[in-house]
Order: C-alpha cells, then structure tokens, then sequence
C-alpha cells in the first residue's frame, strides 16, 4: 500500500489550534493583552469595534520585537518565554504556548507594528490567513500595536456561531476586566465604538476593584490577607455577606496574577461564610492566590483557565481559612452558638409586595459590633426569640390550626379575620357551628409554609405553589405584554434619585435604557457611570431601592445574555426575575390569594419564564394510596 500520510500544511494546522485558543472575540482580547503583559508595558489600551467583530487593536509600550522576532511571533510554537522543558514547571508569564499569535494570523486580517525601544524604525508586518502579506520597516512609537480585523472570515461557521454584540461584548469585557484586575500598578483603557468606557490610571488593588466594579462596591468589600505561610500566600477581597448577588458574576480568583476559574476553590469560599449568606446568593471575591510555580499545572487546558494544585487540599483549606479570618476580624462571623439559629432568623417580617429579599444587617449603624451576636449579653431576650422561632417552627409543621399568637397580632400584617387562624380556640362560649364554619374557611384560605411555598386547596386536593416562580411567571407576561404595547406606566418620583454603576453595567443599561424606560422606568444617562432616574413602573414596591433593582435587573439581563433571546424578551425576564417575590418573603392571605388568581389567569401559569415548575398538584385520591401502601 502507497504512504498516504501528509503533514498539514501550516495553514490548516495553525486553524485547527486556533479553534482551541480563539472562540470568540473575547479570547483575542485576553491574548493580546496577556502579550502587552509579559512585554513588561505600563500602558495598555484596548479598542474594539462591534464588540470585536470588526476590529480588536490592542497599544502596548512594552519591549516591543525585532523585525526577525515580529515575523517569528507569527509562526506556531515560536515563543520567548520558555526554551526547556523545565521551564514548563516555572512559568511566570502569561503565555508560554506560542500558539496565540499564529492562530490568530490563521483566522484574521492582522496587522502588527512593533519597535522596541533602541531601535529607530519599527517593523509593519501584515498578516492574513497564515500568510505573511508585507513586511517592511516603519516609523512608529516604541512597544507593539496589533489590530485584529475581521475576526472568523475565512471559517463562517465560527463567524456565524457569534453572538449579539451585547454578549460577545460582555464577554470582552469580562476578559478586560480579569486582566487589568490582576495589574493595578499599569494603566489599561478600553474603547468602544469610539466610547471610553475604561480609563484606569496604577493605582491600589482597592481602587483598581472599585474602578471596575463601580464606586458602590467600595463599602462592600471586606480586605483578605494571609501571608504568614511560605508555601501560599493570599490576599484581596471579600464582599460582605449582606451585598451577596443573586446570580454568580463578581467572583475572581488569581492565581499568580492568571485568572482561573474553580468551583473547587469557590466552594472553600462558600464554607467560609457559611450561613451568612442567604440560600441561591453568591458573595463577591477578589482573591489573589501566590504560589510557587512548581506546585501548579497550568497546562491542563488551551485557554489556561483550569490550573491544577500540586497539594488542593491545603490550597482549600488555606482560602477557607484566611477568608473566614477576614470576615472574623470585621465581626462579620457569627459566634458558634449562634450559627445554629441563624436558619430562624433570617426570615424577613415586613410582606411588602415587590420588595426582594434582604438578608439580615450585619453591621448595624457605624458600631461593629453585630446587633443581633449573642454576644452582646442580653440573654433573656435570646431565649424568649428562641422559645419564639421554636413555636414558629411548630406551627410551621402543624400549620393547618394553629393557635393565634400575639406576634402575628403585632405584626402588622393586614391579615383578613378568619385567616388561618381559628378564632373560636381563643374563644370558649363559641357553639361548633362557629367552629365548622370557620375551619372549612380556614381550610380553604391557602396558606404559605417556609415562606416559599403557598398551599392552596383545590376540589381534587391541594396545590403546591412555588411563590418565586409563580410570580415571576406573572410579571413576565405582565412585562412582555408592556413592551409589545407602547403604553407605559410610570410613577414620576418626587424627587430625581441617582444611581451609580460599574463602568460596564452603565455601558449595558446605555445600550437597552430604550427598552427598559418601556417598562416603566424614566431613566436618563448622567455621565459615564452615572444616571438620574426620574420615575420607576409602578408595579415596583416603595420601599425597594431603584439602584438594587437596576443592578439585580442587569445582573439578570447578563446571564440570560447566553441563552440568546430577543431583547425585548431577556429584559422581560431579567425585569420578572429581579421584581419577583423571593422565597423567604411572607405573604398575607389576600396577597397569596392575589398571587393565585394572577398566576392562573396567565397564558401558560406551569412554568415560570427560565423553567421553574410554578406549582405541583396533589390529588386526594393519589395521596390516600400512598399512605394505604406504606
Ligand atoms: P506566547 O505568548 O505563548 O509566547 P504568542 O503567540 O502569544 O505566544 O506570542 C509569540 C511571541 O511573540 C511571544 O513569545 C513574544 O516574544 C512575542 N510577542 C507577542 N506579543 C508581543 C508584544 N505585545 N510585545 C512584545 N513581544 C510580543
Ligand atoms: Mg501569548
């Protein structure tokens, strides 16, 4: 049989790397600005067009490359950053691979002009699938600039698998922000379609997480430090349990200045604060993790994101630690005793509707002393809480007839008189007609268990329904409904309130502020991050703050951004999901009856707009059987 194996001719070979270096705009952003990084510049600015489609150019005045190594830096496996293998097991730099640059110049139009700093003339090098297409000396400043345009043209698939510009761009973003994280001593800025939305002069690792975060992150963070080991040292932030988010989004661990992601390590973070947070939050963190090179694996993965742990464990365990001490120091952990009740109490008592779930207020005032800590002496009034959220938990569990008691008297819930409470318990000359009377309308008020669930009885039975997904069922078609129309309803504030966000939240609201002024909202650009809002839809609660409800809202909006829907129908959700009743809120009868009657009046009341079943049937007949079998 004739030989029939071939070597790949360069272009094809340095395409199929590029698969795994370049998925999307963002990964040539996170390439080149790793480049600028390991070219040991001050000063590194980004500019992109079409959230990367059209063009990526990343400036650097860093070391800048010979006319021999600029034509070099494009062929696969050319690197200046290891010549041994024992180098693989001591890498300080970002890249090592040689691969970026080579797969990049396979699927794009890419031109490079790069001098460094005592040479006089620079080198223009231009490159197009692979092929180099001029090489001739230039005048240019000293360090690298290299633009990327037309990313994908030569693979459609690629280019056509893209998404909107609003996702590619978060994902540019995120990739922006992770680097320029990781360097709070060098200057980055990023460039939009002719927009500064970044302009990030050296400064602190405190002001460079506050300047990409937004200014209100400065109050959240709690600082981490631990260096008291030789084999790890860790350091930076914790956001404090209070400001946890309801999706994932402002977590970052470095490792040796690379961001990497581990759901190992996260979950050392969780266990860390422990029950401090509320039930589906996420904590931010910051953390910077420096260890000895030789003690990692960073070459598990193309995109150099999953790095492995010579020793995990004690990794672990150290982030557990040094992060527990941090919230220990800022009296935010709670005493031991306490941890037990902490389950009790986090319950919200105020049933205002719309409002959404606030985990309890650990630093109370200016004190930092937690005024809810047993150790603050006041031990009669703990006991009679515990005695309290005892009973509560009984009726929880006996919660068809339970006994009035003078805390839900007190508590100001506009609860109607034959609630689920039996009034003639309490009163003994009532006659037992009363009492029927008044069980059956007991029976047949719904009743909410755990705070997150309302039990409603039906002929066949009872339903389960989850209030959560029930209400975000509801405000979903309420909203769809809204920005199919053009009629808005709006409640013009008294007086204009500002909000201030991140640099890139502003510069997503800016860009769908459109839509979300449909819903309701009358809110006008202040500036780069800031904005006035002059009015809120009406549906949303007085006592919730405008600024919670636009973070949670972008916040939302993001992490629907994967799954590609129309805008109109990513902000319905995103608005449902962030307005929505939460678990853990109580409800009075005439709003769970509300709740109810709005739930099945909508078009498809099963399953709330990501998915959530809103509620499970339980037939009389089904539930007799099984307990006849057990
Ligand atoms: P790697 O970073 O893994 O070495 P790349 O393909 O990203 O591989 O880059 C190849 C080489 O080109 C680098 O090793 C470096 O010597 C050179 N290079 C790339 N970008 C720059 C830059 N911005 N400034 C100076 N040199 C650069
Ligand atoms: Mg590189």
């Amino acid at each position: 049989m004739a030989d029939i194996i071939q070597l790949l001719p360069d272009a094809i070979a340095n395409q199929i790397a590029a698969g795994e270096v370049v998925q999307r705009p963002a990964s040539v952003v996170k390439e080149l600005m790793e480049n600028a990084v390991d070219a040991g510049a001050q000063s590194i600015k980004l500019i992109v067009k079409d959230a990367g489609k059209t063009l990526i150019q990343v400036i650097d005045d860093g070391c800048g490359m010979s006319e021999t190594d600029a034509r070099m830096s494009f062929e696969r496996h050319a690197t200046s950053k290891i010549r041994q293998s024992k180098d693989l097991f001591a890498i300080r730099t970002m890249g090592f691979r040689g691969e970026a640059l080579a797969s990049i110049g396979a699927i794009a139009h890419v031109e490079m002009r790069t001098r460094p700093h005592d040479n006089e003339l620079g080198t223009r090098i231009v490159v197009e699938g692979s092929e180099i297409k001029t090489q001739e000396l230039c005048q240019c400043v000293s360090g690298t600039s290299i633009s990327v345009k037309n990313l994908f043209y030569n693979v459609p698939a690629r280019r056509n698998f893209l998404k909107s510009d609003t996702a590619e761009m978060k994902h540019v973003m995120d990739e922006f922000q992770r680097v320029a994280m990781a360097y709070p001593d060098l200057f980055f800025s990023l460039h939009h379609n002719g927009n500064e939305i970044y302009h990030l002069s050296p400064s602190s690792l405190r002001q460079r997480v506050v300047s990409l975060l937004g200014h209100n992150s400065n109050k959240k963070l709690v600082p981490v430090r631990e260096d008291n080991s030789d084999a790890v040292q860790i350091m930076g932030f914790v956001g404090k349990p209070e400001f946890a988010k309801k999706t994932r989004g402002e977590q970052y661990f470095f490792v040796n200045k690379r961001f990497i992601k581990s759901s190992y390590l996260n979950h050392a973070v969780r266990i860390a604060f422990d029950d401090l947070l509320p039930e589906e939050s996420y904590p931010l963190y910051v953390l910077f993790i420096e260890i000895d090179p030789t003690q990692i694996d960073i070459n598990v993965h193309p995109t150099k994101q999953e790095i492995k742990f010579e020793d995990d464990r004690l990794v672990y365990n150290y982030v557990k630690v040094s992060v527990r001490h941090a919230l220990g120091r800022h009296n935010i952990t709670p005493s031991l005793d306490f941890e037990q009740e902490m389950s009790f109490r986090v319950r919200p008592d105020t049933p205002s509707s719309g409002s959404s779930y606030q985990p309890p207020n650990i630093e109370s005032g200016s004190s930092n002393t937690p005024n809810w800590s047993f150790a603050t002496g006041d031990g009669d009034s703990v006991d009679q809480d515990r005695q309290k959220t005892n009973l509560e938990n009984w009726k929880l569990l006996f919660d068809e007839l339970t006994i009035e008691t003078e805390e839900e008297a007190s508590s100001g819930v506009p609860e109607e008189p034959a609630s689920i409470t039996i009034a003639s318990k309490a009163t003994e000359d009532a006659t037992i007609d009363d009492e029927q009377q008044s069980f059956t309308r007991a029976q047949k008020e719904p009743y909410q268990v755990h705070g997150r669930y309302i039990i409603n009885h039906i002929k066949s039975g009872y339903i389960l329904i989850d209030q959560q997904a029930a209400h975000e069922r509801i405000l979903y078609e309420q909203y769809v409904a809204i920005l199919e129309n053009t009629e808005t309803y709006t409640q013009r504030e008294l007086f204009a309130r500002n909000i201030e966000l991140g640099p890139a939240d502003a510069e997503l609201l800016r860009e769908i502020l459109p839509f979300v002024n449909q819903l309701g909202f009358e809110i006008d650009p202040f500036g780069q991050t800031s904005f006035v809002v002059q009015g809120v839809p009406t549906d949303i609660g007085k006592s919730v703050s405008v600024q919670q409800v636009i973070e949670t809202l972008l916040d939302q909006y993001k992490s629907n951004l994967e799954l590609q829907l129309p805008t109109r129908d990513n902000l319905a959700r995103a608005m449902a999901q962030s307005a929505s009743i939460k678990r853990g809120q109580s409800l009075s009868v005439p709003e769970m009856k509300s709740l109810i009657d709005q739930l099945f009046a909508c078009a498809m009341p099963f399953k709330s707009p990501s998915g959530r079943q809103c509620f499970l049937s339980f037939d009389l007949e089904d539930l007799e059987k099984r307990f006849q079998s057990s």
